[in-house]
């Protein structure tokens, strides 16, 4: 007898009736531990089995419920297949159908014969006659059904777990579950939410369609209001840790650049200063578009770091923004007398020269080099920064979390649990609408102005039966000595380098008679290193007209001569990509033209093209798209560290600033969650969960 004392979110599913250690295993691959996971295991859809059917009137080849009694049932072995097959004969007033089910012979056995049952799934016609296969059977006692006569919720399933099994365990789940709603009823009143229990079981067994939707919005704020009280915690306990304050004065450094600082620099910069100075560690995440100058930023910050007599570590995504960067603050501290180390994973250098990896990872744990630049390389567990107090993650959302994690231990043998301040730069805009709920365990500063002035690029969107047009008039732009980018999407998911479709573009256009005599160089990910850099200097000499590539490698050069920028298939790229791409090309005094090719656009699609040609602000184009697509890339990968949301949508931009909004209020009148018990039970948990994600 399986014991019905009530259960909390927090009970194992293991106190559920006949869930044992193996069914509990299985659904651990689901992320199913305690009830509270399994009521967070959404149905994808419902199958609406509502209506009762004669079994003489149901029709065929949709899911229908039927009532009656099994008056005979058979097994029997299959000659061609060895598979058992089990015949039934089901009637109603109306008339009988046949039943049959294949492989479980434990039927047999399971059906009380001559007993009220109901019975769903679809009729089929089977040699010119009717039959029903393999349906659901549901002995009809309780007062509510589960599995038949009403909308019935579908779930994805794994190995080892049966549909009937995860619904029947739903029911038994909600039937005995004592929920203390972290909501209290005013609360619930003012942002027009439904008690969680109420929602858990209409989100469901809902016995109408329209029940959904409310449904859907108690679990979407409870979501996003549960993941900004995780920042809002997260900034707290960053708080209570130790850094290094870094007081140096980084005056000296800046002094070496060429030009002033843009009003938009000079502020963040003075925002990192301040956050430096701090003990404990910063968490600072410098965006601006490509060119607007957040490398300058990072620079101070280094020098803050060096002048203060303590390492910083710069994190690169691609080797050719490592090489940039490391070329960057050598001309910044070559006068200081500061060594720069570049770490590749092909090599590494000091000051530009080549120098055996061993001895410069020598000097880097000695503390003697202090400026330290590099990709992923830099991660690996032999290289030790004694003396780290400032990690850099340039691109930052190329990194996983766990990556960011590991370039701050570097220094962890320093001990004392110091962590080093953190400084995340990224040129995909945040929409504003996010980064109360994302991002509200950091701090921000934009870069908005572009220090080059405005730039100027006419963006047109063009259709396939433009191209001939389109090609005669770049290839005047080629003859009067400019050049041109053109930028392929992956083709399919499989082709994560976007290789082929720039191969076969490349192939293309050299075909092209508009494009005779012109050179062309194909550049994608799978190229080897010094493959890469052959191709990429000779676009920057000029020796190359038109350079194809895909966007999964960066184009990390600045080639003041290219204005043209082609976009194939721009309809597959997010406005925020689409417009880093542009931002390629175009320099004040040059105007560059962007020509995005649509491949086979939705009206949908074309609108939002036509938006993005129209606008040039970043972050109107980020929100836009926020609003269009969803979140995208910033939000989208496993990795990023953000969670999957099973409810919330993202471009429903009112409920998540409703929700962000009530977490801050919430926290400023209560910030330990003292009167908020079961509120802070459940963060706790999330935030262990997340701990054992990363
Ligand atoms: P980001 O990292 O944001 O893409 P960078 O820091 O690489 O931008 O700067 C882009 C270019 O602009 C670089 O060539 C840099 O030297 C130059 N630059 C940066 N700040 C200024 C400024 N205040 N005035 C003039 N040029 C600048
Ligand atoms: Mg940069």
């Amino acid at each position: 007898m399986p014991s019905r004392e009530s259960l909390t979110l927090d009970s194992l599913v293991t106190a559920l009736a006949g869930v044992g250690p193996k069914l509990a295993t299985a659904l651990k691959r689901l992320g199913i531990r305690t009830v509270g996971d399994l009521f967070w295991h959404l149905p994808h859809s419902f199958e609406d089995l509502r209506t009762v059917y004669e079994v003489a009137k149901a029709p065929v080849s949709v899911p229908v419920t039927l009532h009656g009694q099994f008056i005979s049932i058979n097994a029997r072995r299959s000659f061609k297949r060895r598979l058992a097959v089990i015949e039934g004969v089901f009637q109603d007033e109306s008339g009988v159908i046949p039943v049959v089910w294949f492989g479980q012979t434990y039927i047999v056995r399971a059906i009380p014969m001559h007993k009220t049952v109901a019975l769903a799934g679809n009729i089929e016609r089977y040699k010119g006659r009717l039959q029903m296969n393999s349906p659901v059977i549901e002995v009809l006692t309780q007062s509510t059904t589960v599995h038949t006569g009403r909308l019935v919720p579908q779930y994805s399933l794994t190995a080892g777990v049966l549909m009937k099994q995860l619904r029947g365990m739903m029911h038994e789940a909600l039937q005995r579950v004592e929920i203390i709603d972290w909501f209290d009823e005013s609360f619930l009143r003012t942002h027009n939410l439904l008690p969680l229990k109420t929602a858990f079981w209409q989100m469901h067994f809902p016995t109408r369609e329209d029940q959904v939707p409310a449904t859907t919005k108690r679990l979407a704020f409870d979501e996003l209001f549960l993941l900004s009280l995780s920042r809002i915690h997260s900034r707290a306990e960053r708080r209570t840790r130790f850094a290094l304050p870094l007081k140096g004065d980084p005056s000296v450094a800046l002094a070496t650049l060429h030009f002033a600082l843009t009003l938009d620099q000079e502020l963040a910069i003075k925002d990192v200063r301040e956050d430096l100075a701090k003990s404990y560690p910063m968490h600072r995440l410098i965006q601006g578009e490509v060119g607007s100058g957040k490398t300058v930023v990072a620079s101070a910050a280094i020098a803050v770091a060096a002048a203060s007599n303590k390492q910083a570590l710069y994190l690169a995504p691609t080797e050719v923004l490592a090489r940039q960067q490391a070329a960057v603050l050598q001309r910044m501290f070559g006068l200081l007398e500061e060594k720069v180390a570049l770490l590749v994973s092909a090599e590494a250098l000091i000051n530009g020269e080549v120098t055996p990896k061993t001895e410069v990872i020598k000097q880097i744990a000695s503390g003697e080099i202090k400026v330290i630049v590099g990709t992923h390389a830099l991660l690996e567990k032999k290289v030790d920064v004694s003396n780290l107090a400032l990690v850099i993650v340039d691109e930052q959302h190329r990194f996983g979390v766990a990556q960011r994690q590991a370039a701050q231990a570097k220094g962890g043998k320093a001990g004392g649990g110091v962590v080093p301040h953190l400084l995340t730069m990224t040129a995909t805009p945040i929409p504003r609408t996010l980064q109360l709920a994302f991002l509200g365990d950091l701090d921000v500063s934009t870069l908005h102005t572009m220090p080059s002035g405005e730039r100027q690029v006419k963006t047109f969107v063009f259709e396939a039966k433009d191209r001939g047009r389109v090609e005669k008039a770049i290839r005047r732009r080629i003859d009067k000595g400019e050049q041109v980018y053109v930028v392929c999407p992956l083709i399919d998911p499989s082709d994560t380098l976007g290789v082929k479709s720039a191969t076969a573009e490349f192939e293309r256009l050299k075909k092209e008679p508009a494009f005779k005599n012109v050179t062309m160089a194909l550049l994608h990910g799978k190229l080897k290193t010094a493959e890469k850099t052959a191709v990429l200097d000779d676009f920057r000499t000029g020796k190359t007209q038109v350079l194809i590539t895909t966007t999964v490698i960066e184009v990390g050069i600045d080639v003041a001569n290219a204005t043209v920028m082609v976009i194939e298939a721009a309809e597959r790229f997010g406005l925020a990509q689409l417009h880093q791409l542009r931002g390629r090309v175009g320099r004040q005094g040059n105007e560059g033209i962007c020509a995005l090719f649509a491949e086979s656009p939705s009206e949908r699609a074309l609108d939002r093209l036509t938006a993005f040609a129209k606008t040039n602000d970043g972050f109107k184009l980020a929100e836009l798209d926020l609003e269009l697509r969803g979140p995208g890339e910033w939000f989208g990968t496993a990795q990023s560290g953000y969670p999957e949301f099973k409810a919330a949508d993202l471009s429903d931009v009112r409920l998540v600033d409703e929700a962000a909004t009530a977490a801050e209020e919430l926290v400023e009148k209560d910030p330990e969650l003292k009167q908020h018990a079961t509120l802070r039970v459940r963060l706790s948990y999330l935030l262990t969960e997340e701990h054992h994600a990363s």
